[in-house]
């Protein structure tokens, strides 16, 4: 597990950045943590890390966004207003969960049965009493890697 605190949007934006360098093919990142927690901005920073210039949106309406562009294709999952696990057989899901790209799933607690065997967890905290841009990242290895 690991811990890091950030005071601003680029710091977090920065700490993703630092991921998509080092990430590998079939990783699966979920992101946990409220609406304007900073998980759409880790993302940004992780596409930016595997070398894509395409701006990152919030993909809610979309559940899943393809960005092919970078040095491994980013699958980034935004399941927050999905029903269920069967929506997410619609979409193909174990096709980008076990490919050769890099998954990034914000609220990724509502599908958690699916979830693959192994994934990095990455839990974003607000703590008020330190400063409305703080955040507590949490970094946890779930399974064997
Ligand atoms: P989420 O995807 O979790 O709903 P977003 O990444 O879309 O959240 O939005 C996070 C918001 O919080 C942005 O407006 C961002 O500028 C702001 N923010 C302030 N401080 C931080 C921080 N330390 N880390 C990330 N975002 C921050
Ligand atoms: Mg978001």
């Amino acid at each position: 597990m690991e811990v890091t605190e950030t005071n601003s949007a680029e710091e977090t934006y920065e700490l993703g950045r630092q991921i998509g360098i080092r990430a590998k093919a079939g990783d699966v990142y979920t992101l946990t943590g409220d609406l304007g927690a900073g998980k759409t901005v880790f993302t940004q920073g992780v596409a930016a890390g595997l070398g894509i210039d395409e701006a990152i949106s919030s993909p809610t309406f979309t559940v899943l966004q393809i960005y092919d562009e970078g040095r491994l294709p980013l699958y980034h999952f935004d399941v927050y207003r999905i029903g269920d696990a069967a929506e997410m057989d619609e979409i193909g899901y174990e096709e980008y969960f076990y490919g050769g790209g890099v998954c990034m799933i914000e609220w990724a607690d509502l599908i958690e049965e699916i979830l693959p065997p192994s994934y990095y967890r990455i839990t974003i905290e607000k703590d008020m009493q330190k400063g409305f841009d703080y955040r507590r990242i949490t970094v946890t290895v779930c399974g064997k890697m």
